[in-house]
Parts: C-alpha cells; sequence; structure tokens
C-alpha cells in the first residue's frame, strides 16, 4: 500500500473515533469499541467485545501466530478526557482537518491516533495475509483517562489471563528530540513511577484571628512545611533506563549525578522538564484546607500531597523523604491516602526494543531510542504488574512538533498533522514485521 492510500484509510479511522465522544467520565465507549471492531472483522480479523460493563466494552482482536514465535499486543485507550467547546478553535468531537492538513480534535493526541493506527496497522497485515510467528492482538480499552470503574484494562488483565502477551506497545514516547550536536533520540517509555498520595495535618492551637500572635495557627505551620517540600531535593538515585537516558544525551555518569544531570538537562528543554522528576520521589501539594471559620485560627491546618515514587521504591523510602523535608521541630501527622498504585518497568534489553529500534535505523538513520520513565500513570501498568509482559510505550511521529504535541493532552485544541498518521502507521506495521515473521 502506498502511503496515500495509508492516509486516507487511517485518517478516516481517526476521524470516526474522535467524533464517538467518549469523555470519560462517563465514558461510554461502546460505539467507539463497535467501530473498531467492526472495522476489523470487514478486514477478516477475529475480532469481539469483552468487558464488564456492556456499555464500555474493550475490543479484543487477534491474527494467530503459526507458533514458535513471541505475542505481541497493539493497545489502545478508546477514552478521552472532557472537552470544553467554548475554548476551542475548532469543536473538539467534529474532527476538524485544516487546509494545512492538521486534524483537530479530543483524542488527536490522546490517543484515538495511536488507537486508530494500531487497528489500521493489523488490518493491513491481515488484508496482506500476513502470518505472525506469534499471535498479535489489538486491545482497544476502555476507562483509561478516569480508571475509577475497574471496566478497562485493570479488569481485563484479571478477567482474561488467556489472552497474555509477552509484548505490547501501548500509549507514550515517540518524541523526536534534536540535540545540540545534531544527534536525535527518540524517547520511548519502558516504565512508569507510581503514586501514593498523602495527607500532611500541621498540628498547632486554635486562637482568635483578633490576636495572631497568641495561640499557634496551624495554617503558618503548614504553609512553612508547606514551602519545605517545595524546597526539598531527595538524594539522586539513577535506575537503569535513567542511567543510560544521560549516558546517550551527556556521556558517561560520573561520581558528580548533580553534575551529569545537569548537563543532561542542558541538552533539550523536555530533558530539563522530565529528567528532575526521574531521580527520585516527587512530592507536589495540591489542595489546602485550614480554618472552617475566617475568625477562627485553626489547630489543624492539612494539605493533600501527591507524591509519585520510583518503580521498586516502598512506602517507608517515601515517608523518609517526607520527614527529612519536614523536619522535626514543627508538629505534624501524616496520612495516607491511597495506596502505592503502578510502579512497574520493563527491560529495555528485548527483542520488541531493538525491533523498535531496527525501524528507526531505516526510518530516521543515525537516531537512537531514548528509555524514558513516565512521571504519568498509564495501562501498560497493568500489563506489566499482572502479566509480566514487557511493555513499551511507543508512537513516533515526525511532522507534528514535541511542543504542540505536547501541549494537546488534556487542553484546549489539541491536533496532529495529519502525515504522523501514515508515518506511525509505517513504523508500527515495520516493527510487527521484525518480531513476527517466522
Ligand atoms: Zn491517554
Amino acid at each position: 500500500m502506498d502511503d496515500a492510500t495509508i492516509g486516507r484509510e487511517v485518517l478516516a479511522l481517526t476521524r470516526e473515533l474522535i467524533r464517538i465522544d467518549t469523555s470519560n467520565p462517563p465514558g461510554r465507549e461502546l460505539p467507539a469499541a463497535v467501530l473498531l471492531r467492526d472495522y476489523l472483522l470487514a478486514a477478516g480479523v477475529e475480532a469481539e467485545l469483552v468487558g464488564r460493563d456492556p456499555e464500555r466494552p474493550n475490543v479484543v482482536a487477534r491474527i494467530r501466530g503459526t507458533g514458535g514465535g513471541p505475542s505481541l499486543a497493539l493497545c489502545g485507550h478508546t477514552d478521552v478526557v472532557p472537552a470544553d467547546a467554548s475554548d476551542w478553535a475548532h469543536p473538539p468531537f467534529d474532527a476538524h482537518v485544516d487546509d494545512d492538513g492538521w486534524l483537530w480534535g479530543r483524542g488527536a493526541v490522546d490517543m484515538k491516533n495511536q488507537t486508530a493506527t494500531r487497528a489500521a496497522t493489523i488490518a493491513i497485515l491481515a488484508r496482506s495475509g500476513f502470518k505472525p510467528a506469534g499471535d498479535l492482538l489489538y486491545i482497544a480499552q476502555s476507562d483509561e483517562e478516569d480508571g475509577e470503574s475497574d471496566v478497562g484494562m485493570s479488569w481485563l488483565v484479571k478477567a482474561r489471563p488467556d489472552l497474555r502477551v509477552d509484548f505490547a506497545l501501548d500509549e507514550g514516547g515517540g518524541d523526536r528530540l534534536v540535540l545540540p550536536d545534531g544527534r536525535v533520540v527518540i524517547t520511548i517509555e519502558c516504565g512508569q513511577k507510581a503514586t501514593l498520595p498523602v495527607l500532611l495535618t500541621a498540628l498547632g492551637e486554635a486562637g482568635h484571628a483578633s490576636k495572631p500572635y497568641v495561640g499557634a495557627n496551624a495554617v503558618l505551620r503548614l504553609a512553612t512545611l508547606i514551602s519545605r517540600i517545595a524546597q526539598y531535593q531527595p538524594p539522586p538515585r539513577l535506575l537503569a533506563p535513567t542511567r543510560r537516558m544521560i549516558e546517550l544525551l551527556s556521556g558517561p555518569v560520573t561520581d558528580d549525578v548533580v553534575g551529569d544531570v545537569a548537563r543532561a538537562c542542558a541538552v533539550h528543554p523536555w530533558v530539563a522538564d522530565t529528567l528532575p522528576a526521574l531521580l527520585g520521589s516527587t512530592m507536589a501539594p495540591t489542595r489546602i484546607h485550614g480554618s472552617t471559620a475566617r475568625n477562627v485560627m485553626p489547630a489543624r491546618a492539612t494539605a493533600e500531597v501527591d507524591c509519585r515514587v520510583l518503580p521498586g521504591a516502598t512506602h517507608a523510602e517515601l515517608e523518609a523523604d517526607l520527614r527529612a523535608a519536614l523536619g522535626d521541630d514543627l508538629p505534624y501527622e501524616l496520612d495516607w491516602l491511597d495506596s502505592l498504585n503502578g510502579g512497574a518497568i520493563s527491560p529495555i534489553e528485548s527483542s520488541l526494543y531493538r525491533a523498535c529500534q531496527t525501524w528507526v535505523d531505516g526510518a530516521d538513520p543515525g537516531a537512537t531510542l531514548l528509555p524514558v520513565i513516565s512521571t504519568g500513570f498509564a495501562d501498560s501498568h497493568y500489563l506489566r504488574e499482572h502479566w509480566g509482559t514487557v511493555a513499551y510505550g511507543f508512537w513516533p511521529y515526525r511532522t507534528t512538533p514535541i511542543t504542540v504535541h505536547e501541549q494537546g493532552f488534556h487542553n484546549k485544541d489539541e491536533r496532529l498533522h495529519a502525515n504522523d498518521l501514515v508515518y506511525a502507521t509505517r513504523a508500527h506495521l515495520a516493527i510487527v514485521r521484525t518480531l513476527l515473521s517466522g
């Protein structure tokens, strides 16, 4: 198939998906799942809806392997975050394509583009008569953005262990960075941090607000504790992918890790935004609460702190970081708001990783994959944790500037250049063929 034919097919499918409003909550992914299932059935792929909630099914499709090879799933979520149309240059569920080839709409980058290109990859391979060595699966899962309903990937990995795959490609990665020395690196997500939210309560003594020097206003203590959290830098800890990332960006890691990190951050704004959060726990105070009355200085004031820890880090390690940040001269309490969630990682020595690099070598000669741990949470976590799947986030794009791509996530005016739908489909076709040709 030539690029123009692929482009027409994948753009049409992506636009149809965007036009189905799957804002989550509430999700209502059924029509999107039906669209994808019917598209794959028409290409001769076995495909079914699998779900706990009939309004929110997942799509599972498969080209059976001839045996003797690893299995691979191409995955993507069908839901999106809500959009307020009044903020947008083009209505978020119209899937408008402008004269310059930009596709506008909710899900254009997160991630109906990916869900559609992966479906198109399977359809094109099926029509070409491709016989993979191992099973090639397609999973389009519901409920990623909210994830509270346990109907999407979190449910599927438990309900259908028979679908277990050796390898998977899901959300994330594919950002192309041009370094100051002209080298090119392309990100591949190979792990995610875990979330572990905590409630910080500053303790004081209640008093009348007319005499602020009497008593111990817990709000002021909370302010001090929050500023300590903001200033705290945990000692840097380099996981294998982060070490590799620094080495690729700025040379060997030395005893001066702080200096190494600074040099790596200087090579690209994307690195400066990302790398510091990959060196240890982060703690972001988000919601605060003080007195119930304006004229009462409270004895207790609270801050919810959104904490993210590295894969493998424990509860105890985060608590040690928090207590080191907060000091021991002000009274406070810590209460865990949820259990540790997430934090799985896949090794970067794998045949899927090599297949991705092989595609890079052909499509973007000289470029190198840059392994990255994500600071966010995506469904690859469930694949890694429950199935032991080696999962990466990798959806390469080339025409859309990285800043436009990044700004699109959960934001107004989300858009993607249509050329990238072809580019990514070509990448997936090549990677599948490299990994699964018998
Ligand atoms: Zn997403």
